[in-house]
């Protein structure tokens, strides 16, 4: 037994220096491309396109900022020193609400929303509130970006649309997980206003039409696929995916498929792939590098110049080992730069495509000066409002 032991002893010994070398390589190209991520996201820092810090701030203090220091909140995935360590530049804070306050209190929930947003962005001097591209792209801070999360916020209402934009949002999802009257949710999980087809009603035309005449980007992450189709082809202006993944990489109902990223590309829209682990996982945690794989997905179906980053933290719940927080954006940044994408690869990635949609958008606004502002009204068969009032003019012999 003893020769034998001692030739294996032997044998270690000799793999063994050419294993510490290999190791040391290792190390030390993993300390040099960490380097290089955060000196890349210095000089690009991150535009993100979904965050729910807000939704955290209703469900824990109902909104009380007094009763929370945004420089450490440790009970969510982003704060302040979080979003510094990740590189922030610019994030857009979702005003979301629960679909079941479709047709009830929804609107006024969304301008609770949108305050608290406002309150937090202008009372901490690290976050600067930025409603144009330009001030998107000069900000030094962290910039704010206000959108909505599902089009039942608006009650179907182009009044309401347009005086949210007044209020700073500059971004609306169709659809959160269930159908409006007029758009239809990828997700099946409340039963109201389900039909066969017709993804995208006259309304749901008019309120694109809207969007794209106030300069609001229009996001189709949680809408049915046949919506965002149909958005595709309606929209005067480029589109946003603010937080969806690729379905080739996990076939999700909330991913994009390959055939709505080609329409995408030729739309000059983004997608900005979501950190969450059911969209890139399918169900296991995943780590790094899967997250790596959507990315590297879209860039072989789409191109870099069509890819952003939306996270969705604080929204979902589950993320791969990694990416954890807001603070952990360089490690994804790194496992990039190992799968040999370029600096202005990821430059596009991290911001500039986004900037560019967001500009672009401005200039269909711009384009569409002359239009006058939508006054279609949703058939009162359409919406299911239990009690809406209905004004009716009385003939001119009745006093009011
Ligand atoms: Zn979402």
């Amino acid at each position: 037994m003893l020769p034998l032991m001692l030739a294996k002893r032997r044998k270690l010994n000799c793999i063994q220096p050419r294993l510490i070398a290999f190791m040391l390589f290792t190390m030390t190209s993993g300390t040099h491309l960490k380097e290089s991520a955060l000196e890349l996201m210095t000089k690009y820092p991150l535009v993100d396109g979904h965050n729910d810090l807000a939704l955290q701030l209703r469900i824990f203090r109902n909104n009380r900022l007094r009763q929370i220091d945004l420089h450490n909140f440790s009970n969510v995935a982003t704060d302040i020193n979080r979003l510094r360590a990740g590189h922030v530049g610019g994030q857009m804070f979702s005003a979301y609400v629960m679909c079941p306050a479709q047709d009830k209190d929804a609107v006024r929930l969304t301008l609770e929303q949108i305050d608290v947003i406002r309150r937090m962005c202008s009372e901490y001097p690290e976050f600067e509130l930025v409603t144009t591209a330009q001030a998107l792209m000069s900000s030094k801070k962290i910039a704010c970006l206000i959108s909505i999360e599902g089009g039942h916020s608006i009650d179907s209402s182009l009044a309401t649309l347009r005086m949210f934009y007044q209020l700073g949002v500059r971004s609306m999802a169709l659809t959160h997980t269930c159908n409006t009257p007029w758009a239809e949710s990828s997700s099946k999980l409340y039963k109201v206003y389900s039909r066969k087809n017709n993804s995208l009603t006259d309304f749901g035309k008019a309120v694109v039409l809207e969007m794209n005449r106030l300069g609001m980007m229009i996001d189709l992450s949680h809408s049915s696929w046949d919506t965002a189709e149909a958005v595709l082809h309606f929209s005067k202006a480029p589109v946003i995916f603010s937080h969806s993944s690729a379905f080739a990489v996990c076939g999700h109902e909330r991913n994009v498929p390959d055939q709505l990223l080609r329409m995408l590309k030729e739309n000059t829209g983004v997608v900005m792939v979501n950190l969450h682990s059911g969209f890139l996982a399918c169900g296991d945690k995943g780590n790094v590098s899967i997250a790596a794989d959507h990315f590297d997905h879209i860039k072989n179906v789409i191109g870099a110049e069509s890819i952003g980053i939306g996270g969705d933290y604080d929204g979902a719940k589950m993320f791969p080992h990694g990416l954890e927080d807001v603070s952990t954006y360089p490690a994804l940044i790194q496992e990039l730069l190992r799968r040999n994408w370029t600096e202005e690869e990821l430059a596009d990635l991290l911001r500039r495509n986004f900037l560019r949609v967001f500009h672009r958008v401005e200039e269909v606004r711009d384009e569409m000066e002359l239009v006058h502002p939508g006054e279609e009204e949703i058939p009162l068969l359409e919406a299911a409002n239990p009690c809406p009032i209905v004004y009716i003019a009385k003939s001119r012999s009745q006093t009011l």
